[in-house]
């Protein structure tokens, strides 16, 4: 495959409300649209970090200048014939992995394309759905948080996550039990708490959660373990595994028994891939999380979430329960709790351009 042209278009999408989470809150998307062109097919991928420092020190500007600067005039005119070859090309490039993600399953659309295959069966998958869990932010009024449920609930959503921050924890989720019963529940805390909160954890473990989703900051790898060993609920890393070395040390330590691999996070699906071979190697089960991204990094997670290790609901929502608009067709749609892996080669969604145009900050173009 050789790289004739490259397209970055920076585009903003408001949310439906904003959404916050223990260390910020954003009311609109930020991603970047990537387009690689080779032999008349056009792949495309997202690099979605959040504004700000939402998640993680990768920002939608760091990516702009990145892309612009050093990946895409590195990757316009060159030949690529197999994943580990275009990621050792970007590897090298010392991008973000938000960044690096973004082109990355790029490639993906383009080689599935050319292969006439759907994205998901390129990738290992075997599933014709997957299963679709519902996730909320944190609100001011308790009323607020249980009535975005009980919206949202209504497309069958497999199970709900919330989100924890110090002194707003154990009431949270006290008010979703009272509210809904037994429902499939379990808390994401984003890094927010340190070992001299544990008792919070202590109480939580007595609800019968899932898991527990990234209680301490991504690097207390240590403290992880040793909470897990003072928990039944199982711990869930996300903010921790960016890079195989952080998982395999995860691992050695014991400081967790389920993974979250976001596409985004991880630098692309060939890491992802990896990262996924290693937990299934020590009878790890894993689930795809999101930023959210808007459709195109949906649809890619969709297609992870459909290999066999993938067991959990993942965190891809329908296209309007975080977005007012998409740059797909069709939406992202949950019917039943489940979302229907697309047949089309590639993506198998459509990318609408006259939405990309209205959505538009800025666009750069790149060819030999
Ligand atoms: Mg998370």
């Amino acid at each position: 495959m050789k790289i004739d042209k490259a397209v970055a278009t920076h585009v903003r999408v408001p949310f439906v409300e904003p959404f916050r989470i223990s260390s910020g809150c954003v009311a609109e998307k930020d991603a970047i649209v990537l387009e690689l062109h080779s032999d008349g097919f056009t792949g495309y991928g997202e690099s979605s970090a959040m504004a700000g420092r939402f998640y993680s020190a990768d920002t939608p500007e760091k990516s702009w200048s990145e892309l612009c600067e050093l990946v895409l005039p590195a990757i316009v005119g060159r030949e690529f014939e197999c994943p580990q070859n275009w990621n050792l090309a970007l590897d090298g490039l010392r991008a973000g992995n938000f960044t690096k993600a973004g082109v990355e399953t790029a490639f993906w659309d383009l080689a599935a394309q050319s292969r006439n295959q759907p994205l998901h069966i390129a990738l290992g998958g075997r599933k014709d759905q997957v299963q679709a869990g519902l996730a909320v932010g944190l609100y001011d009024d308790l009323t607020d948080m249980l009535r975005a449920i009980e919206r949202y609930l209504v497309d069958g959503y497999r199970r709900v996550k919330v989100k924890i921050e110090p002194g707003r924890d154990i009431d949270i989720v006290n008010a979703v039990r009272s509210a809904f019963g037994d429902i499939p529940l379990f808390v994401d805390a984003n890094g927010a708490y340190t070992p001299e909160y544990v008792d919070v954890f202590r109480v939580l473990d007595e609800f019968g959660l899932l898991m527990f989703e990234q209680p301490y900051p991504g690097s207390f790898l240590e403290e992880l373990a040793e909470l897990q060993q003072l928990v039944r609920t199982p711990i869930c890393l996300d903010e921790s595994l960016e890079t195989l070395e952080q998982l395999q040390e995860a691992i050695r330590l014991g400081s967790f028994r389920i993974a979250n691999f976001k596409i985004q996070r991880v630098g692309g699906f060939y890491r992802a891939l990896e990262m996924d071979a290693i937990c299934r190697k020590h009878g790890l089960k894993a689930w795809v999380g999101t930023m959210p991204e808007l459709g195109i990094g949906q649809a890619q997670g969709i297609a992870l979430a459909s290999l066999d290790n993938f067991v959990y609901a993942t965190d891809v929502e329908a296209s309007d329960r975080w977005f007012q608009d998409d740059i797909v067709n069709p939406f992202i749609q949950v019917r039943n709790g489940t979302i229907d892996l697309p047949s089309k080669p590639g993506l198998g969604v459509s990318v609408d351009r006259t939405k990309i145009q209205k959505y538009e900050i800025a666009s750069r173009s790149f060819s030999e």
